[in-house]
């Protein structure tokens, strides 16, 4: 699906990796390229604009880490972006719930709805070994009841016994009713679909997705029709509620726009990919691997985590060793703090730790983790190189034109003075025990 952006793209960004250095004009030649490719795929208007706007916020005036190339860096900073857009982390069907978990599918017609939901039972019964049963709530095609009952004998998975002349909702509460008394894991509703939006269809789910109570409401949307899955799946979410979208036809030439805009447009992450008409073929939507098959670069986008992780160990183990000797100075602090911004300020660092989650949100509550470590950054940034190196030579004018340069208050950089001299005494104390040593070892 990604084929021709793949090409435009790695085309645009195998040129900046080949050269020495980069100016800022070269950066924004690039994302020119950059943005009329995702525009030629057909990604919405604002999503391109976001994207290469925070590219090159990141791009230009970056810190390139030793061993890699500026242009290496733009690969990577383009790469993690494309991954935040399609969603960061993967979100498979959630299936966490009291059984029967009553999944409800939606979707215009021909979007490939009835296909996914007895590719889902199958997926639930060869991947979770989990029994499902599936009825369809579709009484205006005449076929489309029948249709399901054939796929569910040719998959092997129960389907509700067809009773004519029931409305949706009955036949709703009657799937609901018989999967529980029949012991089964899931409930798949596949609700009827129209050629268009109406007001009619709309009417009709919310009024079965209120009855039915669904742990999960998929919208099936086909990626070859671009824009409109994602208007569609704004509608129905805005209509209905969804909490997730199977994007099928992913195995056609469709540009890949529908896969791209679809998280930021609508907020509801992909959950499934479509990819053919085989029973199987339904796979987990991951937006690590689709950045990474877009791009085609993963070489160069694992070469700088690899350098920028070496980079961190080289200077904490250089920390280490002043610390043992008692030279923590302000520079080092400076370099911690912004290590720890990295990590995602106090809160990203105590989320890391077991634990620790319930101290991360009341910080976080409080947003005063960050906004203290930037301030403390600022104000060691408005020191001199000496200064930084021999905070004592600060006098109380210096402290004041300090204190003005980072926006704080004198009081601010005496506290932060205070605190690096506790930090350097105690540092020190555990450096002679060893204790130190051993920490830091541990967690090198
Ligand atoms: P519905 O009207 O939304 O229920 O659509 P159907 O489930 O009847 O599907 C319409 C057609 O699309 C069928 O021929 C399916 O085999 C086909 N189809 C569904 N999903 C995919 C897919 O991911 N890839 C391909 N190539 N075809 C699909």
């Amino acid at each position: 699906m990604f084929q021709s952006l793949s090409d435009r793209l790695s085309g645009v960004l195998d040129k900046l990796t080949r050269r020495g250095s980069l100016t800022d004009s070269d950066v924004s030649e690039a994302m020119r390229e950059v943005r009329r490719a995702l525009l030629e795929a057909d990604v919405a208007l604002d999503v391109v604009k976001d994207f290469t706007e925070k590219v090159k916020a990141k791009a230009i005036g970056q810190d390139v880490v030793k061993s890699v190339t500026p242009g290496q860096m733009v690969v990577k900073i383009v790469h993690d972006e494309l991954v935040a857009m399609l969603g960061s982390t993967a979100e498979p069907i959630d299936l966490n719930a009291t059984p029967p978990v009553a999944i409800l599918m939606v979707g215009l017609q021909g979007s490939g709805k009835t296909t996914t939901t007895a590719k889902i039972g199958y997926r639930l019964k060869t991947r979770f070994k989990k029994k499902a049963l599936m009825a369809s709530l579709d009484t205006r095609r005449p076929a489309a009841q029948e249709q399901l009952r054939v796929l569910g004998e040719q998959t092997e998975i129960d389907t509700l016994p067809i009773v004519a002349g029931q409305t949706p909702l009955q036949i709703a509460k009657r799937a609901l009713e018989a999967a529980r008394l029949g012991g089964y894991d899931a409930v798949l509703l596949d609700t009827a679909g129209r050629v268009t939006i109406d007001e009619e269809l709309m009417d009709e789910v919310a009024e079965v997705r209120g009855v039915t109570q669904p742990h999960e409401v998929l919208l099936v949307a086909d990626s070859l029709t671009g824009q409109d899955a994602v208007n569609t799946a704004k509608a129905f979410d805005g209509r209905i509620g969804i909490s997730g979208i199977v994007l099928t036809r992913a195995d056609g030439d469709g540009r890949g726009g529908a896969a791209l805009s679809m998280r930021a447009v609508t907020g509801k992450p992909i959950k499934l990919l479509g990819v053919g008409e085989k029973w199987d073929a339904l796979e987990d939507f991951h937006p690590e691997r689709v950045a990474g098959r877009i791009l085609g670069m993963g070489d160069v986008v694992s070469l700088v985590e690899k350098a920028a992780q070496t980079i961190d160990a080289e200077k904490a183990k250089s920390i280490a060793q002043k610390m043992r000797k008692g030279a923590f100075d302000l520079e080092d602090l400076a370099d911690q703090l912004k290590q720890m911004q990295k990590l995602g300020g106090m809160g990203g660092l105590m989320g890391m730790l077991p634990g620790m989650g319930k101290i991360k949100s009341q910080l976080a509550d409080a947003n005063i983790d960050d906004k203290i470590i930037k301030r403390q950054h600022a104000i060691i940034t408005s020191m001199t190189p000496k200064e930084r190196r021999n905070p004592k030579i600060l006098d109380g004018k210096r402290k004041r034109r300090i204190a003005a340069g980072s926006g704080t208050k004198v009081e601010d950089v005496n506290r932060l003075i205070k605190m690096h001299r506790q930090m350097a005494d105690m540092m020190k104390a555990m450096g002679k025990k060893g204790m130190m040593g051993r920490m830091l070892g541990g967690m090198g």
